[in-house]
């Protein structure tokens, strides 16, 4: 066991036994690792311990079961995030992405600052649905998926109204739309803004503004790309479709 000096985002928590926590934090030396919070309700560390709360933490890191929380300073929590349901959604779904995308106990410092950058532009008020499209196309590379939004599969044509394939993973251009007769039959700008999507700079998000068609277009192919690269089937992401139901009438 060592002791350790770490900044972290705490995932998750959930009980334990009768009065104990198990606390899921994302560090940004250290990977992901499962804590163990003895008597949590009376705790120092109760506060620090929800979702969504950033701390530079002291820690005891056991490489082969649970670590320890020894201590913690400057914390900052998401306050606009939690106080509006929809925001609340699409960050826990994000946060869930980023804890299925790697194994604990691996480093990801470039993951841990774009999880905590996304956070704060969220939190900031930058619109939630388009920062979750382009978390979910740039966590893609992580479950071992790199797909090409930039040229078309068979004559590497740039700049075209491309259209996807599932088929061969990669955009069509209208010369190549016949290869798949099966072919996703996309509106040009969706593949145009994955491939802005894919190497777009946390400066130029402040610039991106998508009308709601758009981004249901959007959503409906990255949804089906998930569907297919991925399988996950993750909680939080059935509760954001579950809210885009009913969500107009809460509105
Ligand atoms: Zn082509």
């Amino acid at each position: 066991m060592i002791s350790k000096d770490a900044r972290g985002i705490v995932l998750y928590n959930r009980d334990f036994r009768e009065s104990d926590k198990l606390v899921k934090i994302f560090t940004e030396t250290d990977g992901k690792r499962m804590f163990f919070v003895k008597h949590a309700g009376k705790s120092k560390l109760t506060a620090v311990i929800q979702p969504l709360t950033v701390a530079d933490f002291l820690l005891k890191l056991n490489d082969n079961g649970l670590s320890y929380i020894d201590d913690f300073r400057e914390v900052r929590t998401y306050q606009s995030i939690n106080e509006d349901l929809f925001k609340l959604s699409y960050a826990t779904y994000i946060m869930a992405l980023a804890d299925a995308a790697i194994p604990d106990n691996q480093v990801d410092a470039p993951l841990f600052a774009f999880l905590e950058k996304t956070l704060s532009l969220m939190d900031e008020g930058l619109d939630y649905e388009v920062l979750t499209l382009i978390f979910e196309i740039q966590i893609l590379e992580r479950f071992g998926v790199q797909l090409n939004f930039h040229e078309c599969a068979f004559c590497h044509r740039v700049g075209l109204p491309f259209d996807f394939s599932f088929r061969y993973s990669g955009l069509l251009c209208p010369e190549h739309y016949d290869k798949d007769d099966k072919r996703s039959y996309l509106d040009p700008n969706v593949p145009f803004l994955l491939d802005r999507f894919q190497s777009v700079s946390f400066d130029d998000l402040r610039s991106i503004s998508l009308k709601d068609d758009m981004k249901a277009k959007l959503r409906q192919f990255i949804d089906a790309v998930y569907e297919d690269y991925v399988g996950l089937h993750l909680k939080s992401k059935k509760f954001i479709d579950d809210l885009a139901k009913w969500g107009d009438i809460m509105k």
